[in-house]
């Protein structure tokens, strides 16, 4: 493998800062109730699971999601490490407190193309810390449930809309089924 820089370049790597933010809950619309019929056509009313924290707290009406900026963050090549098949670079390792490593994929000569290539990596890096978090109470769902939050994902993330309309095509397929037996 050649590398793309030798010591003493000025390179930049796209770094993130991970934002948390609420959205309203899909299950209960922020009511923080949902209605339930029963088999005799009784209504009746229980607390929101969807949004409900666990423990003895009350739902919240609300599910936390976090989001992500990217930022280039500047560096200089300390050191250069070649392998058969790959190319690492130590960084900012002046013998000080400092000290940064990236892979060849990850650093680029220019802001925008380190931007550019963090904006990518920030779809999967959110995608999984989302799924992370509803999958803590994901015991206590439904598969129709599961559908009705990758619904909702699809609206408030466009960018994102492949990933979860395949979820939601699999949670409907699964709760018809269930529905079936
Ligand atoms: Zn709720």
């Amino acid at each position: 493998m050649t590398p793309k820089f030798k010591i003493g370049d000025n390179v930049f790597m796209a770094r993130y800062d991970k934002v948390e933010n609420f959205v309203t809950c899909p299950d209960c619309g922020g009511s923080k109730r949902i209605r339930v019929l029963l088999h005799d056509d009784t209504e009746i009313s229980i607390a929101c699971g969807g949004c409900d924290p666990g423990g003895y707290e009350p739902p919240t009406g609300r599910i936390k999601q976090y989001a992500y900026t990217v930022f280039a963050s500047p560096y200089t090549v300390t050191g250069v490490k070649i392998t058969s098949d790959d190319v690492s670079y130590e960084l900012n390792n002046f013998g000080g407190a400092a000290y940064w490593s990236a892979d060849k994929k990850d650093l680029f000569a220019t802001v925008p193309e380190a931007v550019a290539c963090g904006e990518i990596q920030k779809l999967a890096h959110e995608a999984d810390e989302n799924k992370r978090l509803m999958a803590k109470t994901k015991d206590a769902k439904s598969w129709a449930w599961n559908a009705t939050y990758h619904r909702q994902c699809i609206k408030r993330l466009e960018r994102d809309l492949e990933y979860h309309r395949s979820k939601v095509q699999i949670c409907a397929a699964k709760a018809n089924k269930e529905k079936a037996a």
